[in-house]
């Protein structure tokens, strides 16, 4: 399998006022196309911050990532942007769909910033996606007339919309009840069967169990790197 993601030696300080704290110490880390990665560990110890480097939204104080052969370092605020439009879905604990756009257009929006399909494609797909996550009927309602797991399904259409390889989810079923949460999940794993590449931050460690892999972070290290057993679309018996 291709190697999606690397990151070497990377380290993450935040400073405020006169305050230096160092977040991520010396990660280096591979992941390959078609994983499903669970990573989990304590609050407050550098899961959020990882998966902010990985998607290029923050910046490591130190070393370098590679997603999808491009040296995100070498990018600029905007190529960035682009990049993670046409690259990477993100999928958040709250949903953050725009409250005054239905389903239909919050699912639009990555398509309409990137600008690859024509118009009527865009609204094709777009209808397509939610149908993909059981919400044909919804599409033009508001956010907040859904349930919180249907929120998270167009959260999860949105992240498809350009089709990207990698999924990068921020315990996206921490708001969801556990049979909602079952259901999101479920829909992740189907996600990977198909070949999506996933990276997941979860406290749920039954959900854990059913990713590919799971690494532990603990005080910004990797304090665990482990396949679990289960069969993935890799096609390796972990
Ligand atoms: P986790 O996701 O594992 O709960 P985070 O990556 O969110 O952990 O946070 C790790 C540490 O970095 C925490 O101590 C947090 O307060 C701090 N932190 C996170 N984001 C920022 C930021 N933008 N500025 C300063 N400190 C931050
Ligand atoms: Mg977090």
């Amino acid at each position: 399998m291709a190697n999606l993601i690397q990151l070497n030696n990377v380290y993450k300080t935040y400073t405020l006022g006169q305050t230096k704290q160092t977040v991520l110490h010396d990660i280096s880390l591979t992941i390959d196309a078609g994983e499903f990665v669970a990573i989990v560990g304590p609050s407050g110890n550098g899961k959020s911050t990882l998966l902010n480097l990985l998607t290029g939204i923050d910046h490591p104080s130190q070393g370098q990532i590679t997603v999808n052969g491009s040296a995100l370092q070498q990018l600029n605020e905007e190529q960035l942007s682009k990049w993670r439009g046409a690259n990477v879905g993100i999928v958040f604990q709250f949903f953050q769909l725009l409250p005054s756009l239905s389903l239909l257009q919050n699912v639009l929006l990555p398509m309409d910033f990137i600008g690859t399909l024509p118009k009527r494609e865009r609204l094709e797909r777009a209808r397509h996606l939610l149908d993909l996550v059981d919400l044909s009927d919804q599409w033009q309602q508001l956010p907040s007339q859904l349930s919180g797991g249907q929120q998270q399904r167009a959260a999860i259409a949105r992240a498809l919309a350009n089709d990207p390889q990698l999924i990068v989810a921020d315990e996206p079923t921490g708001n969801l009840d556990a049979a909602t949460a079952d259901d999101v999940f479920a829909l992740f794993l189907r996600l990977n069967q198909q070949g999506k590449t996933l990276v997941m931050v979860t406290h749920n460690d039954e959900l854990a169990a059913s990713a590919s892999r799971k690494i532990v972070i603990r005080s910004g290290r990797i304090h665990e790197d482990q396949p679990t057993s289960v069969l993935t679309n890799s096609g390796q018996n972990h």
